[in-house]
C-alpha cells in the first residue's frame, strides 16, 4: 500500500514537472520576444545610419533597410502599447503641460493626423471612410456646438476608435475670464462624455490662440494643450500645396493639422488618400496623438531602465 501510495507521489511529480517544463518551453521564448527586441534593432539602425553618413548616395537598400527597422520599431512601440489604444487619454506628464509634437527617438517614424472643427455633415464621414480603407486612427478636436447640432456623426468617429479632443464650444477668437473659459470647456467636455463615454484630457484652442484665458483653464483643469507641428493650412490653400504644405513639414513625432468641419472641405477630403499614401512610401506609421505622447513615455522609461 505504501509503496503504491509512494508511486502515485513520484508519478504526480513527475507530471507536474513536465507540464512544468513544457509551459517553460512554451512561454518563454514569447515573453523574451515581448520584452527585448527593441536592443538589437538599435544597433542595426546606428550602423545603418552611421555608414549612410559617410557615404550619403551610395546605397538605396540600406536606406530602405533603414526606413523597415524604423516602421518595425514604431510598430513594436505600438504593440505594447495595445491595451492603451484608442483611448482621448494623455499620459499624466504631459497633463497640464503644452504639446507640438512628440519628442520620439529617432529610430521611431510614427505621425499623427489630427482634425478640427468637427462634427460636420458630408465630410467628416468621408474622411472617416478613408481613414477606415487604410487602417488608420487618428485624432478629432471637437467644437461642442457641432457635436451638439450632429450628435451621429460624432459617435460614429467615437465608434470607429479614433481620439477626441475638446476644441471649445463655440470656436471663438476672443478674450475669456476663468468662468468665461469653464462655460466652452467644460460644457463641450459634458457633451463628449454623454454621447461617447469618452472622457477627454486634449484640448485643442481655436485658432492656435494661447494666451486669451481659454489655454490656461485647459492647463489649469489639467488637460494636456494640443498644437501642432505641421500646418495644412487646408482651410485657405487649394489641394496640390495643402498636400505640399503637410509633405514639406513631416518629421516623425509631428502632429499634422487638418480639417474635416466648421466649412467646406471637400479639399481636405481630395488631399487627404494623396497625403496618406506619400508619408506612408516615406515610412510613416499613422497613430493617435495620446499614441504618439505615449510612445514618447514608453523610451523615457526605456531610457531610465537601461541606466540601472
Ligand atoms: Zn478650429
Amino acid at each position: 500500500m505504501k509503496r503504491l501510495l509512494r508511486r502515485r507521489k513520484t508519478l504526480i511529480v513527475a507530471f507536474i514537472a513536465a507540464t512544468a517544463s513544457f509551459l517553460l518551453g512554451v512561454t518563454l521564448p514569447i515573453n523574451l520576444r515581448a520584452n527585448q527586441p527593441l536592443k538589437p534593432i538599435q544597433a542595426q539602425v546606428l550602423t545603418v545610419s552611421q555608414s549612410q553618413e559617410q557615404k550619403p548616395t551610395s546605397n538605396i537598400n540600406q536606406f530602405k533597410q533603414a526606413i523597415a527597422h524604423r516602421v518595425e520599431f514604431s510598430q513594436q512601440a505600438l504593440a505594447e502599447l495595445q491595451g492603451m489604444r484608442f483611448q482621448s487619454t494623455v499620459p499624466d506628464q504631459f497633463q497640464g503641460t503644452t504639446i507640438r509634437e512628440a519628442k520620439l527617438d529617432s529610430q521611431h517614424k510614427a505621425i499623427a493626423l489630427t482634425f478640427d472643427d468637427g462634427p460636420w455633415p458630408k465630410t467628416t464621414t468621408q474622411i472617416l471612410e478613408i481613414l477606415k480603407k487604410n487602417n488608420i486612427k487618428a485624432t478629432f478636436f471637437w467644437v461642442g456646438r457641432y457635436l451638439q447640432a450632429y450628435p451621429d456623426i460624432g459617435k460614429q468617429v467615437a465608434a470607429a476608435g479614433h481620439a477626441i479632443g475638446n476644441h471649445t464650444w463655440n470656436h471663438q477668437y476672443i478674450k475669456y475670464n476663468e468662468d468665461g473659459a469653464a462655460r466652452e470647456i467644460d460644457r463641450t467636455s459634458s457633451l463628449i462624455e454623454e454621447l461617447t463615454g469618452i472622457q477627454t484630457s486634449m484640448f485643442r484652442p481655436p485658432g492656435g490662440i494661447l494666451n486669451n484665458g481659454l489655454a490656461a483653464y485647459a492647463q489649469k483643469k489639467n488637460y494636456s494643450v494640443v498644437m501642432w507641428s505641421a500646418d495644412s493650412f487646408d482651410w485657405r490653400t487649394l489641394t496640390e500645396s495643402l498636400i505640399d504644405n503637410v509633405m514639406r513639414q513631416a518629421k516623425s513625432g509631428g502632429i499634422v493639422l487638418m480639417h474635416d468641419g466648421g466649412g467646406n472641405r471637400a479639399r481636405t477630403v481630395k488631399a487627404l488618400p494623396d497625403i496618406i499614401a506619400r508619408l506612408r512610401k516615406e515610412g510613416y506609421i499613422f497613430v493617435t496623438v495620446p499614441e504618439l505622447l505615449q510612445m514618447q513615455e514608453q523610451e523615457l522609461k526605456r531610457q531610465e531602465t537601461a541606466k540601472k
